[in-house]
């Protein structure tokens, strides 16, 4: 099996899986309980949270666990929107390229009565920087623009956003759920006010993230119960997933520019080959884009069934987005750069990360070239 769906979801960390379970097998305390068990969790939970701080640049008092990117994302826009209506301010402006974790929520709070804006792309994935200023002005609650693009893998001009942002006195989210443990995170470069970030996406176990907030913003609970997380976000812990994620982080981090590298030599060596295949295309700029991402789109092909041809061959691949798979629309990230019709529906996402090898990269390019023959001569495309 190659698996190259590495944005979906990347395998564990071996380290980090032996580190999970020994926490598992050794610690049965729930972080709340005053005992010896209970405290030793706790003890856990804040050695992690001053790890994932350390990392991007914040305080321990900064950062929330949470279940994931997703609810972290949530977090972020509900309570910056409620935040910014109570001194005045109704509108919320996010890129048209946000993950559905963002939309979706923009799409629920427009039915609340905000003025939704979006800023467009590019063709080549990139935010349109003069649109965000005329949109940011001081009605606008918060602007949320991605870190890092899960679809085509560009890199966004936060700290630009931030700026326009900070003028206007408006809140900055950035969605760094695919960036976080790939590129260098640093909130204070970056002048955001709320970044979210996701531990499936790094190494760590699924069903742990964290939201990164400046202190002195408020932020409101979305899950009320027991109090945990400064009363922010109740819930028991999931301890185990936590300490995973600290540690799935700090590997990432080690020799991140050397592994980067790697990755993009593997990176460029699958575009190169997959452009070779006639009528095909690379969607997204080759600057400032995440070392692991390739998409590709091929004309006369549907990408669901590259997906599944592909699968046949031992290779494990995307369209679109994995985290939106088994719909059919085509992705809102390439509608959005105004990619042809025909290429939008065959468009090939493959994500890689430090655990390929060239040797996978080669005999995953020869499995995409054979899927597309395959799948063109039964269509009759020429
Ligand atoms: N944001 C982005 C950019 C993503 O790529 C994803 C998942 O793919 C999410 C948010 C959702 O994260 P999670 O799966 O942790 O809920």
């Amino acid at each position: 099996m190659i698996y190259l769906d590495n944005a979906a979801s990347m395998p564990v960390f071996p380290e980090v899986m032996s580190e999970a379970m020994t926490f598992m097998s050794e610690c049965c305390g729930n972080p709340s309980s005053i005992h010896t068990e209970g405290r030793r969790a706790a003890l856990a939970i804040m050695s992690a949270r001053k790890v994932c701080a350390d990392i991007i640049g914040a305080f321990p008092e900064e950062i929330y666990f949470t279940s994931g990117g997703t609810e972290s994302d949530n977090l972020a826009l509900f309570s910056a929107a409620y935040s910014g209506r109570n001194a005045g301010r109704n509108r919320v402006v996010v890129s048209e390229i946000e993950h559905p974790a963002v939309l979706s929520t923009c799409k629920a709070l427009e039915k609340q009565g905000f003025e939704v804006n979006y800023i467009g792309v590019d063709s080549d994935g990139f935010i349109d920087m003069e649109k965000a200023e005329e949109l940011i002005d001081r009605s606008t609650a918060v602007v949320s623009v991605m870190t890092a693009n899960n679809v085509v893998g560009t890199i966004q001009p936060t700290e630009e956003v931030s700026r326009l942002c900070q003028r206007n006195g408006a809140v900055f989210h950035t969605d760094a759920v695919q960036a976080a443990g790939h590129i260098l995170i640093d909130v204070g470069r970056i002048g955001c006010d709320m970044l979210s970030v996701s531990a499936h996406k790094f190494g760590g176990i699924k069903g742990a993230g964290f939201l990164y907030c400046r202190s002195g913003l408020e932020l409101i609970p979305q899950i009320y119960g027991g109090g945990q997380e400064n009363g922010i976000r109740s819930g028991t812990e999931n301890t185990a997933a936590i300490i995973a994620m600290a540690k799935a982080l700090s590997l990432s981090c080690v020799d991140m520019e050397e592994k980067s590298l790697r990755i993009r030599k593997m990176r460029d060596r699958l575009i190169a080959e997959l452009l070779s295949i006639p009528d095909s295309r690379l969607n997204g700029g080759m600057e400032r884009r995440l070392s692991g991402n390739v998409n590709v789109s091929f004309a006369g092909v549907e990408g669901e069934s590259l997906v599944l041809g592909l699968d046949l061959r031992g290779v494990c691949a995307s369209s679109g987005s994995a985290c939106s798979s088994g719909e059919e629309r085509p992705s809102h990230v390439l509608a959005a750069m105004g990619i042809p019709a025909e290429m939008l529906r065959g468009s090939l996402r493959l994500t890689l990360s430090e655990i390929n090898t060239l040797e996978e990269i080669d005999k995953a390019a020869l499995a995409v070239r054979e899927t597309v023959a395959t799948l063109r001569e039964l269509v009759g495309f020429k």
